[in-house]
């Protein structure tokens, strides 16, 4: 990338992670071409969705079937929806320090004042900012991730509908779950009937079958956004077919309207960026993933500062705190000042990243990148520390 004062930067934040092919694709740039030229739009299905609809749920094994929105939000906010339709019931369970969107039932408890948030193992819900109805916040329960036990007890007090959560927390800081979290999560759904949804928007790169299949939970809907569009704005969500059933003309429960939903450049954009995403692709990235984390870990060691990567993958954060991070609250000791001054430096050096301390790997990238990565971050450390 190039900014207005012509200085070159590596982007290791790719739009937060939708750009796994990085910029400018050939073969994407190709595909957006043809079908801009044959129409941006028709209020009509196209055979594009059917064959990006038809990878997804190939690779995705409980998605049986799967209805297209133009973001994650909308994503979430449409699954959120049938899992109370189906239910009949109102209240969604999140997670602490989960990110699905900006709608208002999930802008709750992403990034709380620990102060002010409640016990860490019965976090109370805070709106994130003015605006949100306080009956939607009395509608949203609150739980901590990686605490199994206390998961379960909150899931089993509130009855939710929906029970919502990133396999691997992702705005928070690439935060995988502990052996067992996801499996109580799924466990207790099926203990109060609640329908399990993984938003999967940025850990669907994970692997070919997303982040459900690396850990072996199945979900009963999963959201999609980010790198299932290649690059343009897109969202999707899908799963049971016995919910997803309830859209079905001629008569449906549900119903799911929007102008752009399925829009055919985002539609050819999104086949073409899933064929390259092959699992080769995906292999490579999660090796260049793996040699980064190593190099940033190293560095950290070899500067002594405090801290610590944590990842999965090409999705990689390194959090400026000795306490182990695990969930929302333990990523919260870490130093906002240090990470700051971390991620100016990183651009002053020309690597481009979340100002949270997030690396992000795409396929235009090789072994080079990442050790210039490392090598930036080295210096940064080494400025930092003295
Ligand atoms: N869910 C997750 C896990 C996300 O990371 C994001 C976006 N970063 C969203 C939902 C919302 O997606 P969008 O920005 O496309 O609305």
């Amino acid at each position: 990338m190039v900014d207005v004062d012509g200085n070159v930067y590596l982007d290791f934040l790719g739009n937060y992670t939708s750009m796994i092919h990085g910029h400018g694709h050939p073969e994407i740039v190709a595909a957006i071409s043809a079908q801009s030229a044959r129409g941006t739009g028709y209020a009509a299905a196209t055979p594009l969705q059917i064959d990006l609809a038809e990878v997804l749920c190939r690779r995705v094994e409980s998605v049986e079937s799967i209805r297209f929105c133009n973001s994650g939000t909308e994503a979430t906010l449409n699954a959120l929806r049938a899992a109370r339709a189906v239910t009949g019931r109102e209240t969604i369970l999140k997670v602490e320090g989960g990110y699905h969107g900006s709608h208002d039932l999930v802008e709750i408890s992403v990034a709380p004042n620990p102060l002010r948030a409640g016990p860490a193992s019965r976090p109370l819900s805070i709106p994130e900012e003015p605006g949100i109805p306080d009956s939607v916040v009395a509608a949203v329960a609150t739980a901590p991730f990686n605490d199994a036990s206390a998961f379960m007890e909150i899931a089993r007090r509130t009855r939710p509908a929906a029970i919502i959560l990133e396999p691997m927390l992702g705005a928070t800081g690439t935060i995988p779950p502990e052996p067992g979290f996801l499996e109580a999560a799924r466990t207790v759904a099926d203990d109060t009937g609640a329908i399990l949804i993984f938003d999967e928007v940025i850990t669907l790169r994970l692997a070919e079958g997303g982040a459900q299949e690396l850990y072996g939970v199945r979900p009963d809907l999963t959201t999609f956004g980010k790198v299932i569009g290649g690059g343009l704005p897109v969202g999707a969500f899908g799963g049971r077919s016995d919910i997803m059933e309830l859209y079905a003309p001629p008569e449906p429960t549900l119903v799911q309207s929007g102008t752009f939903n399925a829009n055919p450049l985002t539609m050819a954009a999104g086949l073409a960026a899933m064929r390259l995403l092959d699992a080769d692709a995906i292999a490579m990235i999660n090796r260049l993933g793996r040699r980064l984390a190593d190099g940033l870990e190293k560095a950290l060691a070899d500067a002594g500062m405090a801290g610590q990567v944590t990842g999965e993958g090409s999705l990689r954060t390194i959090h400026f705190t000795s306490e182990p991070v695990r969930d929302y609250r333990s990523k919260a000791t870490a130093d906002p000042a240090v990470q700051k001054a971390f991620h100016l430096g990183l651009l002053n050096r020309g690597i481009f990243t979340a100002p949270r301390g997030m690396f992000v790997v795409s396929t235009a990238m090789g072994e080079s990148e990442m050790d210039e990565c490392v090598e930036a971050v080295r210096g940064v450390l080494t400025l930092l520390a003295s």
